[in-house]
């Protein structure tokens, strides 16, 4: 039977593939009582197994892209060692021993055993460590199946589609080392870090698909159609066919698209307009420079602190990183953000320094890095190091005061000190930015202003704070809306003040990727777009196919407009001779 799913969409076009079940959890195990001559067979299962886990977790640790965050192979390295522990690799031997029990069935009473004895710990940090003793046995219970798929022969998924529950920082290695037609994972909204990490594969991927997992079988085919956040499982040979069309002429577009790559990016009333791309790691410089971006806009430099113990990847790591990308980049502009760390981003934060019920209110932004200065020193030295090979910008995140953003500013100002009496050289021109996320900031923006030397609008907090939506509870997740009037009005409020005083405006929050929206931000008088790499090339044709005198009006109404239902119908009419994916 044919079911279709829905999700939202991360585009990167339509896959049609075989699916493959990347984590099973331990939820539903079926137990199983064994005779007592299967045991034997079934203790040699579950150690084949262990080793298969093994030998995937040595592969990953040994294949990391070059440019992923060091911290990867530390957590590959804790993966291994909890693997060898003997409450994973020794114990459920013993359950399977002593209760005649299938391997999954022991796997999972271990699991759970586990799992209470970290509840119990009063250590947030020990506690913390849950997740992953919980994924590691995972690992061992999907591998029990038989390893359908080994990581190390990358033609072997070629056409297969991941089912998967989440991404995590691990997985995004394997993925960018591996080579699959695209991927579903249960959880995710659109400005979820799942959906962020995911949308930088640039490959047909729906995230939120709602019990993906429990619905898909193994083998089975499924059609990712990315751009409308469809997932088709067991499709009928009608609509197999047709999403070939559909796939075919997609393939067809881009390869259009990739012919204005090289092409300056000018209205047709001829106003040029910059397009900058968001990284995440250094290894993102391909895509960018493929791209032929402006330069990069926006480098969330806490990819480089995710998923480690300490947090901390220390200077001399984090000068190699913007190094490495700044060089890259050549005379092009590197916009690095300092660290946007706070409990939303990395829960490990959470383990070392309290939790919050509200971690989107907490200690997050650039409120983490002033109430812990030696860490934001440092990553302010590295960057002014880094300053030196190429032309650096820098910005904070979380502003949400003219006297926050000073304190910030004085911490650079120290840091710049440190390093002219060490004697080492820094770009003593570089510009300072502050992102405009958090509506406090919108609504003082001129005390910002004064400060800066350019301001980057994040919109997808600005959306979340002002219309009081968690971006990662699918829950609320239908309320986010770039449309919503107030949206439209604080986002072209910010454009025109900063376009009054003459300080350069971008916008690098997911809006600016949007294509349905690139018209709209045009007329507002945006000139400059940061946004992920795979989103260049649609943008840049909008902009192409736009004549600004022309969309004046219709974008004026828009503003001026306080009905959600008129704003769709106008952005329709906006679009409607552009031929959008
Ligand atoms: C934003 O909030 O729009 C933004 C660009 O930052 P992040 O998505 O990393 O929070
Ligand atoms: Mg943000």
């Amino acid at each position: 039977m044919s079911i279709a799913l829905h999700g939202f969409g991360l585009g990167g076009g339509i896959a049609i593939g075989q699916a493959y079940i990347l984590d099973k959890d331990l939820e539903g195990v079926a137990q199983f009582t064994l005779e007592a001559n299967e045991i034997a067979a079934e203790v040699i299962r579950f150690e084949q197994a262990v080793k298969t886990t093994r030998k995937e977790l040595e592969y990953l640790r040994g294949n990391i892209p070059s440019g992923a965050p060091a911290e990867l192979g530390a957590f590959l390295s804790l993966n291994i060692m909890m693997l060898n522990d003997s409450q994973i690799s020794q114990a459920p031997l013993e359950i399977i021993k002593q209760e005649s029990c299938n391997a999954e069935w022991a796997i999972k009473l271990q699991a759970d055993y586990l799992s209470h004895q970290f509840d119990e710990m009063s250590d947030a940090y020990l506690k913390e460590r849950k997740n992953d003793v919980v994924q590691v046995l995972e690992r061992v219970f999907k591998n029990l199946e038989g390893n359908k798929f080994d990581w190390a022969d990358e033609g072997k998924l070629e056409k297969g589609i991941l089912v998967t529950r989440d991404l995590s920082p691990a997985d995004l290695v394997q993925f960018k080392a591996s080579n699959f037609a695209g991927f579903i994972t249960d959880y995710g909204s659109l400005t979820s870090h799942t959906a962020i990490i995911g949308r930088n594969l640039d490959i047909p991927a729906v995230v939120g698909v709602n019990n993906g997992r429990q619905i898909v079988r193994d083998d089975e085919i499924i059609i990712i159609d990315g751009i409308q956040g469809v997932v088709i499982v067991n499709p009928d040979q009608l609509v197999l066919n047709e999403y070939k069309r559909r796939k075919k002429e997609w393939q067809e577009s881009r390869q259009k698209l990739r012919a204005i790559r090289k092409d300056d990016t000018v209205t047709r009333d001829g106003v040029k307009i910059e397009l900058f791309a968001n990284i995440e790691i250094p290894a993102d410089i391909d895509d960018v420079k493929y791209n032929h971006a402006d330069g990069v806009g926006l480098f969330r430099s806490e990819f480089l602190f995710l998923g480690r113990n300490d947090h901390i990847a220390n200077e001399e790591e984090q000068f190699l990183a913007y190094l490495h990308v700044v060089k890259a980049m050549k005379k092009n502009s590197v916009t690095i953000r300092t660290a946007d760390l706070g409990a939303d981003k990395n829960p490990q934060w959470n383990a070392t320094h309290g939790a919050s019920d509200n971690p989107a209110l907490g200690l997050t932004g650039i409120r983490m890095s002033l109430a812990e200065q030696g860490f934001f020193r440092m990553q302010l030295r590295a960057i002014l190091r880094a300053s030196a090979f190429g032309k650096i910008q820098i910005m904070f995140p979380m502003i949400s005061s003219a006297w926050e953003l000073k304190q910030a500013i004085h911490q650079l100002d120290l840091a710049k000190e440190e390093l002219r009496d060490e004697n080492i050289p820094f770009d003593e021109k570089l510009k300072v930015g502050s992102m405009i996320e958090v509506p406090a900031a919108a609504l003082s923006i001129r005390g910002i202003l004064e400060q800066v030397d350019f301001i980057s609008i994040g919109t997808n907090d600005l959306i979340q704070y002002l219309l009081a939506i968690d971006r990662n509870d699918e829950a609320v997740n239908y309320l986010y809306d770039p449309l919503h009037p107030a949206v439209i009005k604080v986002v072209s409020q910010i454009i025109a003040a900063a376009n009054k005083e003459n300080v350069p405006v971008s916008i690098c929050g997911e809006m600016a990727g949007n294509v349905k929206l690139t018209r709209l931000l045009l007329g507002m008088g945006l000139c400059k777009f940061s946004m992920h790499s795979a989103n260049i090339l649609n943008v840049k044709h909008v902009i192409l196919n736009t004549d600004l005198n022309q969309i004046a009006p219709l974008v004026s109404k828009i503003l001026r407009t306080d009905s959600r239902e008129k704003i769709y119908e106008l952005v329709e009419r906006l679009n409607q001779d552009l031929d959008l994916f």
